[in-house]
């Protein structure tokens, strides 16, 4: 028994969590159903969040939901399941622990179709806790924090779409923190050498920008529009559809599954996921001879849309103007998100490393966390179209 206590406690002081600092551990949620008067909450599947569950009256409930680890940008996701044994009015509280509010619940009979809640959200004094009135029944109802694009939802429609596309190809570029794969679907042909890089999902709950403007985009750009195919005959694409597989299906707020922020992690590289996207694009420069000409990476703002754009001095040290052009073509339409930011580029983002690494253009694509997904899905394809062209354009410059 003694020898046995010696072996466990020498696996314990080994294993991996023990090299991190406290506070950046990340928690484990524990895989449950909580049942109360009839009413049962779940959280398990993947991208669920939902820490604890309890009956605080006869008809109200209050769900916790906390962070992966702190500390945490403040993008309180929760998504859980709800259903009881008979119809009922219920007022549901989701309490973020001591974090702020931030997201209109959105609901769902299917886990695919979503609608916005129409109804009243109460904030209490300091907005750590909200609470709505909903009615549950024996039909499972989805409650989460923006549509659910877990790894196995977002790689379902890409491989359905790519299906009838012989010219796109999936393969894995590595492995993530918890093993999954990160897949890089390309468009790509021997003789072409520029080529475009997208990345979507770095923050797992930035769904609109990140899931679903991505999927418009990136549509388009592999259409069978005019437009589309001579872009493809002068483009390689390389894209990364869900760069955050672990943290999208952990249901985190901001973290892959080491509790480290991605989109920080653009010049130490210390984690495997931004580790793939470096050496996947050192091998195709370095041993084809591509040449990368821009970078997308789509995200989603609480005050978004809005496109993060080089600063003025490194746009003015530019050769190719696609940044500048692109807005120019978007114009006037009523589309046009109207909002272009600078910024400090020596700060360690995604975008910053294709521009300080590689030389080359690049932006932040930010939505906003509640706007109507039709004008999100509009938006996308009409940036992509102008993207496009600008792109094309930027070869006779
Ligand atoms: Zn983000």
């Amino acid at each position: 028994m003694r020898n046995l206590f010696i072996v466990l406690f020498v696996a314990q002081a080994c294993s991996p969590s023990s090299e991190k600092t406290a506070e950046n551990v990340p928690e484990t949620t524990e895989k449950k159903a909580f049942t109360f008067a009839g009413i049962t909450a779940s959280n398990q599947f993947d991208g669920a969040r939902l820490n604890d569950f309890v009956q605080l009256s006869e008809s109200a409930f209050q769900a916790t939901i906390s962070p992966e680890s702190i500390p945490v940008n403040a993008s309180a996701w929760f998504s859980f399941k709800i259903w009881s044994n008979e119809k009922k009015a219920i007022q549901l509280s989701l309490n973020y622990t001591h974090h702020k509010h931030r997201f209109i619940p959105k609901l769902s009979k299917d886990g695919k179709n979503w609608n916005s809640f129409q109804g009243q959200l109460a904030l209490n004094h300091d907005s750590t806790t909200v609470t709505f009135n909903v009615t549950v029944s024996p039909d499972t109802l989805w409650i989460s924090a923006q549509e659910v694009f877990s790894s196995e939802i977002t790689y379902d429609w890409v491989d359905s779409f790519i299906a009838l596309k012989s010219f796109i190809s999936k393969k894995s570029a590595g492995k993530s923190v918890l093993n999954q794969d990160v897949f890089v679907v390309s468009s790509e042909s021997e003789e072409t050498k520029s080529s475009a890089v997208l990345i979507a999902r770095q923050h797992p709950p930035e769904v609109p920008g990140g899931s679903i403007a991505f999927k418009s985009f990136f549509e388009n750009i592999m259409s069978d529009s005019e437009l589309a195919i001579s872009f493809r005959e002068k483009f390689n694409l390389y894209v990364f559809p869900l760069i955050n597989p672990d943290g999208s299906d952990l249901g985190n707020w901001r973290h892959n599954a080491n509790g480290v922020d991605l989109n920080r992690d653009w010049q130490d590289f210390t984690q495997p996921e931004t580790q793939i996207v470096r050496d996947f694009v050192a091998s195709k420069t370095e041993k084809e001879g591509k040449v990368i000409s821009f970078g997308i990476d789509f995200h989603t703002s609480y005050n978004g849309p809005y496109l993060l754009i080089l600063d003025s001095a490194n746009e003015a040290n530019m050769k190719t103007k696609i940044i500048p052009n692109w807005i120019e073509g978007v114009g006037d339409d009523p589309l046009n998100m109207n909002d272009y930011r600078r910024r400090d580029q020596a700060l360690p983002y995604c975008y910053n490393w294709f521009y300080n690494q590689l030389g080359v253009e690049a932006v932040t694509l930010e939505e906003g966390d509640e706007i109507d997904r039709d004008t999100i899905r509009a938006r996308a394809t009409l940036y992509a179209d102008k993207w496009m062209e600008s792109m094309l354009a930027s070869l006779d410059e």
